[in-house]
C-alpha cells in the first residue's frame, strides 16, 4: 500500500467489477457469502441452482479478485465445471462492466488505514491493492496473491464502514490461518458452517484487540460496524 496525497488510490478492475455484478443478481439466501440486491435476471434461477449443486462454486467469489487480466480472468472461467461454466458465461453476457469509462475513486482513508494494518501485521504490512467494486455494496472480499494483498469493497460506501469492512478482510488474513477447521461452508445449517462461523468470529475478536491497541478512537465505530454485520458480542 503506498499513501499517496489525498488518499489511496482505489483501482478499477473489469474482471471483479463484472464478477460481483453478475453475483449481486444471484439470491443465494441463507449463504452468508450472498451479495443479492435484489434484483433478479433472466439467468438468475438458473445460475443459482447451479451454484448450489456445484461444490466448488465458492471460487466465483474469488475469481475476479484473483485476475487482474482479462484474458487470464477467462482462462480461470474456461476451467470451472461446465455445470456452473455454462450459466456463468451467459449471465456474464449480460453483466457489463458497470461505469468502466469512471475515474476510480481515490480512498480518503489511506492514512488511518495504514496505521490499522500495521497494528494487524505487527510490523510493516504486505502491500496492498484496493479495488473499488460499487457492487459489493457493504459487503468486501479479501484475497492473497503472491504475498500481497488484494481487497474489493465498494469505496464509494458510507467511509466508516468502508474502512472497518477492509480492516475486517485484512484481520482474516492474519487469523485465518491460526484457526483449524474442516471444510467450510458460508451456508447457514451445512456441516461446514462452524467453520465458516470460527473464522468469522476469530478475525472479528482480533479486530478488536486490535483497535484497542492501536486506534481506540474507533473503539464505537467498530462496535456499530459489529452490530451492522451481525457480529455483535
Ligand atoms: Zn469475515
Amino acid at each position: 500500500m503506498s499513501v499517496e496525497p489525498g488518499g489511496l488510490l482505489g483501482q478499477r478492475w473489469e474482471t471483479a467489477d463484472r464478477m460481483y455484478g453478475m453475483l449481486s443478481h444471484v439470491p443465494l439466501g441463507r449463504d452468508a457469502a450472498s451479495l443479492f440486491c435484489g434484483e433478479l435476471r433472466p439467468w438468475s434461477e438458473r445460475l443459482l441452482a447451479a451454484y448450489r449443486s456445484t461444490p466448488s462454486s465458492a471460487a466465483l467469489q474469488f475469481i475476479g479478485l484473483r485476475h487482474a487480466e482479462v484474458s487470464a480472468w477467462r482462462a480461470a472461467l474456461a476451467v470451472l465445471p461446465p455445470a456452473l461454466r455454462e450459466p456463468v458465461l451467459e449471465a456474464l453476457d449480460d453483466t457489463p462492466w458497470r461505469d468502466a469509462a469512471l475515474p476510480a475513486p481515490r480512498y480518503a482513508e489511506a492514512a488511518l488505514l495504514a496505521k490499522l494494518r500495521e497494528g494487524i501485521y505487527g510490523g510493516p504490512p504486505p502491500p496492498l491493492v484496493l479495488v473499488h467494486v460499487g457492487a459489493l455494496g457493504r459487503h468486501a472480499r479479501g484475497l492473497t496473491v503472491e504475498g500481497g494483498r488484494r481487497v474489493a469493497a465498494n469505496l464509494l460506501g458510507d467511509p466508516e464502514h468502508t474502512l472497518l469492512q477492509v480492516f475486517h478482510e485484512e484481520c482474516h488474513a492474519v487469523t485465518d490461518s491460526a484457526v483449524r477447521t474442516g471444510a467450510r461452508s458460508t451456508v447457514l445449517g451445512t456441516p461446514g458452517f462452524a467453520a465458516h462461523a470460527a473464522l468469522e468470529s476469530s478475525a472479528v475478536r482480533y479486530g478488536a484487540v486490535v483497535i484497542d491497541d492501536v486506534a481506540p478512537e474507533l473503539r464505537a465505530a467498530y462496535a456499530r460496524w459489529r452490530g451492522a454485520v451481525g457480529a455483535a458480542e
